[in-house]
Formats: C-alpha cells, sequence, structure tokens
C-alpha cells in the first residue's frame, strides 16, 4: 500500500516560544478571552515572559481587554523576511488580527487561502522580542473551524486548555472541541470551568447559580481533567473594559487568586 500521507509532517515550532499554548472554547461568550488574557497576566506577574496572540479572528476582543487597543504594529525588515513587532501592555507582549483591521467595526471575510496566509504570518512572522518567550497563549476563536485546523497543521503547540461554563460542559461543542484536539495532535491540558459560582460579597456565602457543577466527572469522561475553576465576579467584566486583566488589577480577589493557581498548571 502507498505510504500514508502525514498532514502533521510540515509542522513546525513557534520562533523563539518555549511554550505555546492554545486557550479554545466550544462556544462564544463562556469568558475564553477573559481566561486567555488573565492566564497571561497571571504567568507574566510569576516572572515568566509572556505573549499573547489573538487569533480569534471573528471577535479580536484580547487587545481590548489588555489595554493594548491603541497600539501601533510596525514592520521590520531582517535578512529572513519582513516581521510584526509586537507591541507591549503591562508587560505582555501583543498581538491581534485587530490591529490590523481599519476599524472596530469591520467584518472579518476571512476565505481558505487569505486565513492560511493571516494565520501563518500570524504564527511565524511575529517578533516577539529579543528573549525568547516562556509561554505565549493564542486565543483561538470559538468551535472546531478553519482556523483550529489549520493552526493543528501548521505549528507545533504545547498544549491546549478549554473554557467552559458550568451548564456548557455536558455540550456536545465540548467533547467535539477536546476530539479536535485529540486529532490535530495537540494534547489538552485540562478544562478551566469559569462563571462556576457567586460569592456573596455581604456573607461570603457561596452560590452555584447554574446548579451544582458536574465538570470533574465529565472531564474525567473526555478523558481530561478539571485545572481549576473561575467565580463570577462583576469586577472580572468591569475591569476587562478597562483594559486592566483582573489578576493585575486585583490580585487579591477570588478570580485572580483562581486564575494564578491555574497558571501553575501549565
Ligand atoms: P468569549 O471569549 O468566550 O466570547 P469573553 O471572555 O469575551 O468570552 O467574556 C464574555 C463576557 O463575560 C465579557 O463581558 C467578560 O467580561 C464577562 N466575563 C467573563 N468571565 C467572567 C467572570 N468570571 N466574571 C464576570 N464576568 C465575566
Amino acid at each position: 500500500p502507498p505510504p500514508q500521507e502525514n498532514p502533521f509532517e510540515n509542522r513546525r515550532r513557534i520562533p523563539k516560544v518555549k511554550k505555546a499554548i492554545a486557550v479554545a472554547s466550544g462556544k462564544g461568550g463562556v469568558g475564553k478571552s477573559t481566561v486567555a488574557v488573565n492566564l497571561a497576566a497571571a504567568l507574566k506577574s510569576k516572572g515568566y515572559n509572556v505573549g499573547y496572540l489573538d487569533a480569534d479572528m471573528y471577535g479580536p476582543s484580547g487587545p481590548t481587554m489588555l489595554g493594548a487597543k491603541d497600539k501601533q504594529v510596525i514592520g521590520k525588515q531582517t535578512p529572513t523576511g519582513d516581521v510584526l513587532v509586537a507591541p507591549e501592555s503591562h508587560g505582555i507582549k501583543v498581538m491581534s488580527i485587530g490591529f490590523l483591521l481599519p476599524s472596530e467595526d469591520t467584518p472579518v471575510i476571512w476565505r481558505g487561502p487569505v486565513l492560511f496566509k493571516a494565520l501563518n504570518q500570524f504564527l511565524f512572522e511575529i517578533d516577539w522580542g529579543d528573549e525568547e518567550l516562556d509561554f505565549l497563549i493564542i486565543d483561538l476563536p470559538p468551535g472546531t473551524g478553519d482556523v483550529q485546523i489549520t493552526l493543528g497543521q501548521t505549528a507545533e503547540l504545547d498544549g491546549a486548555v478549554i473554557v467552559t461554563t458550568p451548564q456548557d460542559v455536558a455540550l456536545i461543542d465540548v467533547k467535539k472541541g477536546i476530539q479536535m484536539f485529540k486529532e490535530v495532535e495537540i494534547p489538552v491540558l485540562g478544562i478551566v470551568e469559569n462563571m462556576s459560582y457567586f460569592v456573596c460579597p455581604d456573607n461570603n456565602k457561596i452560590y452555584e447559580i447554574f446548579g451544582k457543577s458536574k465538570t470533574e466527572e465529565i472531564a474525567k469522561q473526555y478523558g481530561t481533567k478539571l485545572l481549576g475553576k473561575i467565580p463570577i465576579e462583576p469586577k472580572v467584566a468591569e475591569f476587562s473594559d478597562l483594559g486592566v486583566p483582573i489578576v493585575l488589577a486585583k490580585p487579591d480577589s477570588n478570580s485572580a487568586k483562581a486564575f494564578m493557581q491555574i497558571a501553575d498548571n501549565l
């Protein structure tokens, strides 16, 4: 029989990045970008050199959450080709498709070849600075589409974190996401359960607003594990809108502590 084609044989490591970790979700609105920027911030405050790559071509919100929305991206010529220099915010190197769009309302229409070219540039032609990155956090679009598949076939990533909420974890989307990472041979590091519970500020009582969490059991069923739970805190959203991740704005908050703990396991 003819030798089987290996779709991963052309995979390359992202230059000058020690550990590249994708943050994914089965669907939108579960807090994927919030988790991605806060994990980047948590790793940064632990002393690592960190980059954040917003590959959510369809709704790039990371730069806003990192206070990097209005940063300028400059091009640089190198002997091996042109690169884009990632600007820095809160000490984190940031790159986003959002930087390259004329305005926030511009709809992004990506077709196969355009997407492939843009992603390739995004993965391999970014100048992350003179020092090697300890971590590159890659914020993926929700679901299991072309970006994820292309990424898996182009770059050799070190792991993926799946973000869900307690009421969504049982949904088929989460399982499909885990399955997809297996198919593209990216190790799933585990599930982050966001909006897990609410701590009442008056009496510190914990309310599981969306019911009792089953994420730990379901993670096991899917062959992975629960990395941690992030509470609902109005300040998470408030500070996101202000461009400061909660981990940096309120390190004593319950959510910031939870993010710091999860970052220890990446
Ligand atoms: P996604 O990337 O999955 O679409 P976002 O990270 O943009 O989701 O989050 C959706 C909204 O929910 C944002 O307004 C964000 O600030 C808010 N949010 C996310 N996580 C939390 C949380 N733990 N507590 C409070 N608000 C949150």
